[in-house]
């Protein structure tokens, strides 16, 4: 996805004030977080980042010298770091003992360990049931990760799997990276992507899926902002049908 010109949004903030829960799911690099951010914010509603959740789980391990292994240890701390968003910031901060951690969690040692840390199925069930939590709290929301749409939040009103071949997504993390001032190795994020990408998907709790009932979406060829428009324009029709049908 090359650019940031999406049209202008359709218009204002979707159809009744209930609850509204959009999932996007995919693979590593897929543009899925700086997707739903926009989407959420075309829509009006809330944003949540889960992967920033086990990121911040595997940095906190990495941090305490915790063994990945010692389960136990792992889930304590976890816990004990009471992960929470700051919903004041734009997009939401990630706090763990209370203190933002979000400059840490895209450092290299935490994406070499995270899809370790995302296998640990007693950390998913504390993730899981935190990101709940969350949606009870924020009831509007778009959220994004690998088992939002199977696992997390079955009923949501609009699923959506974005995905694009594996060499445009390592060619699109690097520029990321790139526009940030930083350097990127294209051919070592391929292969962090691809390795994520294995871990992910054949992992037994939560393992990244399409749901049956998601619109797949390959964004291969797209922009930012055409995918962006077609998720806006998706959203509504769906949420708009949604709430005829419940008659309102
Ligand atoms: O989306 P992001 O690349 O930040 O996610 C980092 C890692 O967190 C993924 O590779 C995956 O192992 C894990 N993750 C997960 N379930 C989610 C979100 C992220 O297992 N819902």
């Amino acid at each position: 996805m090359t650019g940031d010109g999406a049209p202008e949004s359709e218009g204002a903030a979707p159809p009744g004030h209930g609850p509204i829960i959009i999932t996007l799911d995919g693979p590593a690099g897929s543009g899925k977080s700086s997707v739903a951010r926009t989407l959420a914010l075309r829509l009006g509603v809330d944003f949540l980042d889960t992967g920033a959740m086990y990121r911040a789980a595997a940095a906190i391990i990495i941090d305490r010298k915790i063994d990945p292994r010692d389960t136990p240890r792992v889930v304590e701390a976890v816990a004990d770091a009471d992960l929470h968003f700051d919903w004041a910031a734009d997009p939401p901060i990630i706090l763990a003992w209370l203190k933002p951690i979000d400059d840490r969690i895209r450092d290299a040692d935490v994406n070499a360990l995270v899809a370790q840390v995302a296998t640990i199925a007693a950390v998913r069930e504390h993730l899981v049931a935190k990101q709940r939590l969350i949606a009870r709290q924020h009831p509007r929301l778009v959220s994004e990760g690998r088992d939002q749409g199977s696992i997390v939040f079955p009923g949501a009103d609009a699923k959506f799997y974005l995905d694009a071949n594996p060499e445009v997504r390592a060619q699109r993390r690097a520029m990321q990276i790139q526009s940030s001032g930083r350097d990127a190795d294209e051919r070592s994020i391929l292969a962090d992507i691809l390795r994520r990408d294995t871990v992910d998907s054949t992992r037994d709790d939560g393992p990244l899926i399409c749901p049956d009932d998601a619109r797949r979406i390959d964004t291969s060829e797209m922009s930012f902002g055409e995918v962006v428009a077609l998720l806006e324009r998706l959203c509504r029709e769906q949420i708009t049908a949604l709430s005829m049908n419940d008659g309102g």
